[in-house]
């Protein structure tokens, strides 16, 4: 399960205040007396004594907090709703490091909600948001939260890397096959060819037949559509790894194919797919 890429674009502030301690110079007035001195000095009067001039005190400049990743946890969401979206944000976050050499350059939030709105998960360039209390989160097993969790970061990614946002089929599908990556191949839960066959396998069964990938630029559209994108984006980058997914704005220029060829060669691609023999997805989705 994927979620909208417009999501929440509102995040909770964080405000730090900072206390500006007044320095407070406490001129003493000392009288020093001799008293009763043999052969020595008089009484010294206070004004022979010469305050030094203090130094202009420096104003400290303000230490840059590093951007950063907070959690909010609504009240209402229940512990069991929890699990997955810390763990999945922090493997997903330490895997786009790795894999894009991403460093985020604002702090993001992830908002918890106990909302059963949908979608389960979105968006934006502020951060990630999960309403828990939707039954596609509350049904999907522990690696698949991980899974949905990279993918909503890979949208912070594009985000903030000046993705284009088109076509839709490339911008979702992108998410979905570094969350698997990410999430479920890179950490051993799953196989390249066992992340394949679960999706031809869910296509397979969607009827009426899927229409070919251009259909899809500007929609989401129903069905198993998100398989269609995986499967699109693992074909696009063959040999490659993620490496091109890192700030997309031209289609040819990152794949080195036009669209349009692209396009002929997957549908040709389309029909070497074999259903697997048995279901394979491992409660994935
Ligand atoms: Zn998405």
């Amino acid at each position: 399960m994927a979620g909208s890429l417009h999501g929440e674009r509102s995040a909770a502030q964080i405000m730090r205040r900072r206390l500006h301690l007044p320095v407070v110079l406490i001129t003493m007035t000392i009288g020093v007396f001799a008293l009763g001195s043999c052969g020595g000095r008089g009484p010294t009067s206070p004004s022979e004594i010469t305050p030094s001039t203090p130094a202009p005190t420096p104003t400290p400049a303000p230490t840059p907090t590093p951007p950063s990743i907070t959690f909010l946890f609504d009240d209402g969401v229940l512990p069991d709703n929890r699990i997955g979206i810390e763990d999945g944000i922090n493997l997903g976050y330490a895997f786009l490091q790795a894999q894009f050499q991403w460093q985020l350059a604002q702090s993001i939030t992830v908002r918890v909600t106990a909302s059963s709105a949908f979608p389960p998960a979105s968006a934006g360039s502020n951060g990630v948001t999960v309403n828990t209390g939707n039954s596609n989160w509350t049904t999907s097993p522990d690696p698949n939260r991980r899974k949905i969790m990279v993918h909503e970061l890979f949208h912070v990614l594009q985000f903030h890397n000046g993705w284009v946002f088109s076509p839709t089929w490339l911008v979702e599908g992108s998410a979905e096959f570094v969350g698997y990556r990410g999430a479920l191949i890179d950490t051993g839960l799953l196989s390249a060819a066992q992340s394949r066959g679960c999706h031809i396998w869910n296509i397979s069964f969607w009827s009426p037949p899927m229409g070919p990938l251009q259909t899809y630029e500007s929609t989401i559209g129903d069905g198993p559509t998100y398989s269609l994108f995986y499967l699109a984006v693992e074909r696009l980058l063959g040999e490659r790894g993620v490496a091109p997914l890192a700030r997309v704005t031209n289609f040819q220029s990152s794949f080195g194919v036009s669209q349009a060829e692209f396009y002929g060669a997957f549908e040709q691609y389309r029909t070497t797919w074999q259903r697997p023999s048995r279901y394979e997805c491992f409660g994935f989705r």
